[in-house]
């Protein structure tokens, strides 16, 4: 007995101290999955472990929402590593050069990047305790950085609704209110951006901060943890076709590894899965794809449940599936992912090191010219994502010219841009900015083509050599003040940095007129569309020229200033060609039927691209504005359209625009002004489709209907420069087309279409959507009275990254009548 003694108290003493880590459920005081935690109890959790286990536990706050919620990273692992965790993570990285010794695995797990999405959040707090107790032996080799929430907005915008429309106690009906979220729904972010669509673009705040702490780290691999509908059960690895051809046979390979493994657990427990179905690795900008172009094993988790489930539901087989269940699925495959790295940690560097290596790809280099905010823009973007680029020689170089899509060549200058896939980011750098991504299968997920010379509206060779550049020599131009007495001052019409300008020289009343016509003045020429601010416009401000300075600087423009209006060719200043620009005031549709996505990049773009204020008109007060009191509406395009615009509202809108108003109809809203009671635009007619076989085997159906389909691809259009609307680009626009919807020309104001080459450039479009594409409008402008409506037909604020099409945007809220 005196013996056992001692034994007996060592093991009260190691019983207590595991004790002393809480799990989530005694943290939180209620049972974990029995009700939602809130983002800041979660907040409170990790801050907890993070002091209590601070030895393998350490907490970053890399940034804040749009709601000003923490963005956090745990970084946990063994005492010994953590000790030494930013020498594992440098030798780590150094096996993006081919020459580390790194001995650990590194595991990125990020939860809930779909707000109402909501286990996933649950299930990390019940993982990283694990892997603080029961699991340690995982952390002798393993890094693991957890992020538990991506989109804290939406998943509190979730929980908070949940919670208000719960049933006490919870109801399992499906048909109950609880599992019916309303419109403005958890899944995206604060501007209803899908942060899953977000890592390549980097639009928005949480995708920009996340992404340095990602590329610190590069882990190898990365789990991007989601919920689909709540009847099908759990998606895990491998993916589906098709799979982008840069991806390795490691990579396919370990995907099957690491999905075997669940499959272990998930058999074990009788539960069910698919693989290699629905969810595919193609599109750049998703948390699976963009780790795997960037070496790791990245991959989407699909847990069944969603916004729909709630704290338990009946499904569609008539069975239960509680939180706890959804829970227990995604902390299965979280600890069965580390687990998988912990034993494969010299395979994973060795192949991570492989990656890595230098590959013979075709395109060696990316050879880009355009407008200087355009390319501005685009190195930006490359700065974030640390792709190295160089600058033009003056050199010729010959490629694949993707305008006309044969060879040609393309002579560069100093601000020419040179990109080559002979660097560490090389795979990345092809994906991006090759023209047409290789696509072996049509059944996609998302859109097929994304190719950055295009979406930035750049001139650009596609090399098959390597091409030199050289670095940047800063140009250090002398700033001059603007001369107080000058009659005018001139600025070109480019981009959004010249739209920042104008926005804000507008909300300070600044006077603003634009050139109709091309014109040369004092020896210089300007384009259509070019500012002019003229001292007589404007001579009732105090320090006119001071203000107008202090905004030209801060949205990098270089004024001309001139001392008559009296032009040498063109048009003079108080021309009739010459018109001032309204401080339009602008209102957009919200609500049913407008698509929360589509209504969030517009309200994303006013706040936090042009920075000009936006009315938000909800449909279902709407037909009780008084919309006299708006210049221009805009309705974002959405499903239902037709149900919204009935013959009042109809009767309504004809009335405002022939008032004077502009209403500016996006994508699927056009539709719903075809018609005998609307407005001139017409759809073009479904033709009878001969070649598609509708006695296909009926499991063929769905391919054999992708023929009338067009899956986000681009296609070369022709533009009026000479119309308003087109003012700042050339002859051709390269235009992201997102479905086949096609309109005929508009009698006038026909001002980009697809005329007879309705091929697309990149990306799938079957070839009966391709016939319907022939002569078919793009964007355009029907006058009406004294009002008019422009037609958008493609999108050029889709995701918020096609970075050339904005500038029609912004042309279409401020034109002259
Ligand atoms: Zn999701």
């Amino acid at each position: 007995m005196k013996l056992l003694l001692p034994v007996l108290s060592l093991f009260i003493t190691l019983s207590l101290s595991a004790q002393e880590l809480k799990s989530p459920s005694e943290f939180l005081g209620y049972e974990l999955g029995t009700r939602f935690t809130r983002h800041h109890q979660v907040v409170d959790y990790y801050q907890y472990l993070s002091e209590a286990a601070k030895d393998r536990v350490q907490l970053n706050e890399y940034g804040k929402t749009n709601e000003n919620r923490p963005l956090l990273l745990a970084y946990i692992s063994s005492t010994a590593n953590m000790a030494n965790l930013e020498a594992i993570r440098e030798e780590h990285l150094k096996s993006t050069s081919g020459t580390s010794n790194s001995t650990k695995a590194i595991v990125w797990l990020s939860y809930n990047v779909h707000g109402n999405e909501s286990v996933s959040t649950e299930a990390s707090m019940q993982t990283i305790y694990a892997l603080l107790t029961s699991k340690q032996a995982y952390l002798e080799n393993t890094i693991i950085i957890m992020d538990p929430c991506i989109n804290p907005d939406g998943r509190d915008r979730y929980v908070n609704w949940y919670n208000q429309y719960k049933n006490t106690p919870n109801q399992l009906n499906p048909a109950s209110k609880e599992h019916h979220e309303g419109w403005w729904n958890g899944r995206s972010n604060h501007y209803m951006f899908d942060l899953n669509r977000d890592w390549a673009w980097l639009t928005q705040l949480e995708s920009r901060q996340r992404l340095r702490y990602y590329n610190k780290w590069l882990p190898h691999i990365h789990v991007d943890f989601h919920e689909q509908s709540m009847d099908s059960p759990y998606y895990f690895a491998p993916a589906s076709e098709p799979f982008h051809e840069v991806i390795t046979d490691f990579q396919r390979d370990f995907q099957v590894t690491i999905g075997k493994n669940h499959a272990k657990y998930f058999d074990a427990n009788g539960w069910f899965y698919f693989t290699k179905e629905r969810f595919d690795l193609f599109y750049p900008s998703y948390g699976d794809t963009y780790p795997t172009y960037n070496g790791a094993i990245g991959m989407t988790y699909e847990q069944g449940g969603g916004g729909r489930a709630g704290l338990g539901v009946i499904t569609g087989n008539g069975d239960t599936l509680t939180l706890k269940d959804r829970i227990a699925h995604h902390f299965t495959t979280g600890i069965s992912t580390v687990e998988v790295a912990a034993n494969n940690v010299k395979r994973l560097n060795e192949e991570y090191q492989k990656f890595y290596r230098s590959k013979n790809y075709r395109y060696k280099s990316f050879i880009l010219n355009g407008q200087e905010d355009h390319l501005k823009a685009l190195t930006q973007l490359l700065d974030q994502h640390q792709l190295i680029y160089s600058y033009g020689t003056g050199a010729t170089v010959k490629g694949f010219n993707y305008k006309t899509g044969k060879t040609g060549s393309l002579k560069t200058n100093a601000q020419s841009i040179i990109i080559s896939t002979d660097q560490t980011r090389g795979t990345l750098a092809k994906v991006l900015f090759e023209p047409n991504a290789k696509l072996s299968d049509s059944l996609t997920y998302d859109i097929t083509a994304w190719s950055l010379p295009y979406a930035y509206g750049l001139d650009a060779i596609a090399s098959e050599s390597l091409i030199s550049g050289t670095s940047k020599t800063e140009n250090s131009a002398q700033k001059e003040a603007l001369k107080a007495n000058a009659y005018a001052f001139l600025t070109d019409w480019n981009g959004m940095d010249d739209a920042r300008f104008l926005a804000e020289l507008l909300q300070k009343k600044i006077r603003v007129r634009q050139a109709q016509k091309p014109f040369t003045l004092e020896g210089k020429r300007h384009n259509r569309g070019s500012l002019i601010i003229t001292k007589a416009d404007n001579d009732n401000k105090m320090e006119f020229t001071k203000i107008l300075s202090g905004i030209a600087e801060k949205h990098h423009k270089s004024l001309t200033a001139v001392n008559t209006g009296f032009v040498d060719k063109g048009k003079d200043f108080g021309s009739g060609y010459v018109k001032m620009i309204p401080a339009v005031k602008v209102a957009v549709l919200a609500g049913e039927p407008t698509s929360t996505l589509r209504f969030g990049e517009i309200w994303h773009f006013f706040e936090q691209q042009l920075h000009y204020p936006l009315t938000v008109l909800d449909e279902n007060y709407i037909g009780g504005v008084d919309l006299s009191n708006y210049d221009v509406l805009i309705l974002p395009g959405g499903d239902g359209y037709e149900s919204f615009m009935d013959d009042s509202m109809l009767a309504k809108l004809k009335e405002w625009v022939n008032q004077g108003g502009r209403l500016i109809a996006m994508g699927k809203s056009i539709a719903s002004l075809d018609g005998e009671n609307g407005f001139d635009i017409s759809a073009r007619e479904k033709e009878i489709d001969s070649t598609v076989n509708l006695v296909e085997p009926y499991e063929n159906l769905r391919r054999e209907k992708m023929k009338n389909d067009i899956t986000g691809a681009i296609f070369k259009t022709k533009v009026d420069q000479t119309h308003p609307l087109a003012f700042g680009y050339k002859d051709t626009y390269f235009s992201l087309k997102l479905g086949s919807d096609a309109f005929n020309y508009l009698e006038n104001g026909t001002v980009a279409y697809i005329s007879k080459d309705t091929s697309p450039v990149a990306g799938f479009a079957g070839s009966e959507a391709q016939k319907k594409m022939s002569k078919s409008l793009v964007f355009g402008v029907e006058k009406h009275r004294k009002g008019q409506v422009v037609y958008m037909i493609d999108n050029p604020l889709f995701r918020g990254f096609w970075e050339n099409g904005k500038l029609f945007f912004v042309n279409a809220l401020f034109m002259a009548n």
